[in-house]
């Protein structure tokens, strides 16, 4: 611990940051890392190569340029953007949550999300001093359609988030009631796809039908996370006016030919999200298989399951070596839930024995 704030610097810091908790990172140096719906799979020691003889050709001495606008081109190509739209860049999509949460910044306004969900939406709003209405999901955690249209009309939020796939849950929410929400929002509906390249679905056809859809992605779950590249997709007008907020050069020259270099192996990484996928169904197997254990179906790379004990079983999977996500604490629809990333193919069977363990373990 450190010593405390003094009185004198206490004062002209806000009062609510102070009362606030960080964001606080698992340490999980040693540990199988299954926690955080990272991409397993690095490249070939040869693409690695070539990717460092790119990056050894950036310009490190100079701010970001041009290549921000051809990574933009290149990004808005491979989600297949559709006209009248445009693309905005941010270090990671935590950062364009922030960026629109401060475009909304007007008194009064709300930002809507179903719960459980993913937290940066209310952190972000708390952070702006914006009231968050979270909308509980059904225990099932699909959309509640009538709380949530209730809560639409009761709160007029400026902006409702809808993380599809969901986090930490996994699901695609149901579309006929995706839309009701879209029709009856007046503010912008944020369509959160961070897990697009593990989904069946997506909402591009949204994207073009209206003008307050934001369909947002990023380039973390597909395989870049360290790299920290989001991307936001609106109508070209809006997207105009939130892109003012953003600093000037908020993606570094290397995250920017990363991203680049990746796209250009799309492939490559196409073939780690059909593995990726295809090991998702096999754990999912192999964890509905263990005694009082339920998995909940995943569209993502991440499978939420209900054990007996979540907080011993947490600390059981990690004495043996495996670090996942007790999200129990995060909402009470969550009691005794785990969220599990799925692994490569030698990892997953790890991740089934520490638990088949730690299990075991509990039982005695
Ligand atoms: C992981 C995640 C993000 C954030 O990703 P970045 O790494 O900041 O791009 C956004 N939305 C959801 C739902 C996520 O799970």
């Amino acid at each position: 611990m450190s010593t405390p704030l003094s009185d004198r610097m206490a004062r002209y810091l806000r009062a609510d940051v102070q009362g606030m908790h960080g964001y606080a990172v698992q340490p999980s140096a040693g540990l199988v890392k299954v926690d955080t719906m990272e991409n397993p799979f690095r490249l070939s020691p040869e693409l690695r190569r070539q990717l460092g003889e790119r990056l050894a050709e950036v310009a490190l001495n100079r701010y970001p340029a041009e290549r921000g606008n051809v990574l933009r081109q290149a990004l808005a190509r491979h989600a297949q953007m559709p006209d009248g739209c445009d693309i905005m860049l941010g270090n990671g999509s935590d950062e364009l949550i922030s960026l629109l949460t401060l475009a909304a910044d007007v008194p009064g306004n709300v930002v809507l999300a179903p719960l459980p969900g993913f937290v940066m939406y209310e952190i972000a709003a708390r952070h702006q001093g914006l009231k968050f209405v979270g909308v509980p999901t059904t225990a099932d955690f699909e959309l509640d359609g009538p709380a949530m249209l209730a809560a639409i009309r009761e709160h007029q939020p400026a902006i409702i988030y809808l993380a599809y796939p969901n986090n930490p849950t996994a699901n695609l929410w149901d579309d006929g009631i995706i839309d009701a929400i879209i029709e009856a929002a007046s503010g912008l509906v944020v369509m959160d796809e961070a897990y697009q390249p593990f989904a069946s679905r997506d909402s591009l056809e949204r994207l073009k039908r209206h003008e307050h859809v934001l369909l947002m992605r990023t380039m973390s779950k597909f395989g870049l996370a360290g790299v920290r590249i989001g991307y936001m997709m609106g109508r070209a007008a809006l997207i105009r006016e939130i892109d003012k907020l953003r600093p000037p050069f908020n993606v570094s020259v290397l995250n920017c030919e990363a991203a680049l270099f990746a796209l250009e192996h799309v492939d490559e990484y196409a073939r780690q999200a059909e593995t990726i996928r295809a090991e998702r169904a096999k754990l999912f197997d192999a964890l509905a298989a263990l005694p009082g254990v339920q998995p909940f179906p995943s569209e993502a790379n991440m499978i939420l399951v209900r054990v007996p004990d979540a907080k011993q079983l947490f600390a059981g999977m990690k004495a043996r070596g495996v670090l996942v996500k007790n999200v129990s604490g995060l909402h009470p629809l969550l009691a005794n839930c785990l969220r599990i990333t799925i692994g490569t193919p030698e990892e997953n069977p790890q991740t089934l024995a520490a638990l088949r363990g730690a299990l075991e373990e509990l039982s005695q």
